[in-house]
């Protein structure tokens, strides 16, 4: 059997590249998502045609119990986990004064407990393998802040101090985690920002253009390779120079 990535939230956008990117590379493929199997679908047939296997698997990260069982299935149907990729994010921006708690919490629980939950689920598998690696994604505006996006920003800054953590915890049984902190990355999350907040955030990136979602795909890959071994616990931006 081949190496395997399970990637969350990889029925769409960057998810959707990473899983493209390592079934190119020869990995076997689990596909998490949560509301949209038909786009899921889509991600397994176009992995597949990369001649390795791919599963799809529906589960949301918030449940500790789903995500616990979701990693029982991807062992017993692709026989390991090698590297795990939390890519499933949400956003829900409103200005602080009209920012509800609930609107707080949904983003908190999505992004850094679904984080945590999925860790927490793999480790014991990981663990046991004695190897495995951990990408988790974060965002530049969990390190800089940004007007409308105080839950975003801060549930962004856990998931940062989240893998920091978990490399400490895990390198002695050789599992590397580290996170990546996207720019402006092309997608349907990018999608409803109006043309003067795009028009606001491209004059602040050096390289004056978008990313797409494989510019990350590609360093989720090098970070999840052997080339880059000797690396945990740091965050890699990929946002073509808005924070430096
Ligand atoms: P996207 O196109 O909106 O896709 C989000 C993915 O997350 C979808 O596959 C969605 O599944 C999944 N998801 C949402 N809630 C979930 C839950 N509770 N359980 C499991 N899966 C769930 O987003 P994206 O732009 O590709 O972003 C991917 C990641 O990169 C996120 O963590 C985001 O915060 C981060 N990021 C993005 C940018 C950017 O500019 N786009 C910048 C910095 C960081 P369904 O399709 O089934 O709903």
């Amino acid at each position: 059997m081949g190496k395997v990535a399970l990637i969350t939230g990889a029925s769409r956008g960057i998810g959707k590249a990473i899983a493209l990117k390592f079934a190119n590379e020869g990995y076997d493929i689990a596909i998490n998502y949560i509301g949209n199997p038909d786009e899921a679908l889509e991600v397994q047939k176009e992995c597949q045609a990369f001649g390795v296997q791919a599963i799809i698997h529906e589960g949301d990260v918030t449940d500790y119990e789903a995500m616990d069982e979701m990693m029982k299935t991807v062992l017993e149907k692709l026989g390991s986990i090698d590297v795990l990729v939390n890519n499933s994010g949400i956003t829900k921006d409103q200005l602080l004064l009209k920012m509800n708690t609930q609107s707080f919490m949904d983003v908190i629980d999505v992004n850094l407990k679904g984080t945590f939950n999925a860790i927490k689920a793999v480790s014991r598998i990981m663990m046991k393998q004695r190897s495995g690696v951990i990408i988790n994604m974060a965002s530049v505006i969990g390190i800089i802040g940004n007007v409308g996006q105080a839950n975003y920003a801060a549930s962004k800054a856990g998931v940062i101090a989240l893998t920091k953590s978990v490399a400490k915890e895990l390198a002695p049984r050789h599992i590397r985690a580290n996170a990546i902190a996207p720019g402006f990355i092309a997608t349907k999350m990018t999608d409803v920002l109006s043309d003067d907040t795009k028009t606001a955030i491209l004059n602040n990136i050096p390289l004056q253009h978008m990313g797409e979602p494989e510019d990350v795909a590609n360093v989720v890959y090098f970070l999840a390779s052997d080339q880059a071994k000797y690396i945990t616990g740091q965050v890699i931006n990929v946002d073509g120079g808005m924070v430096m």
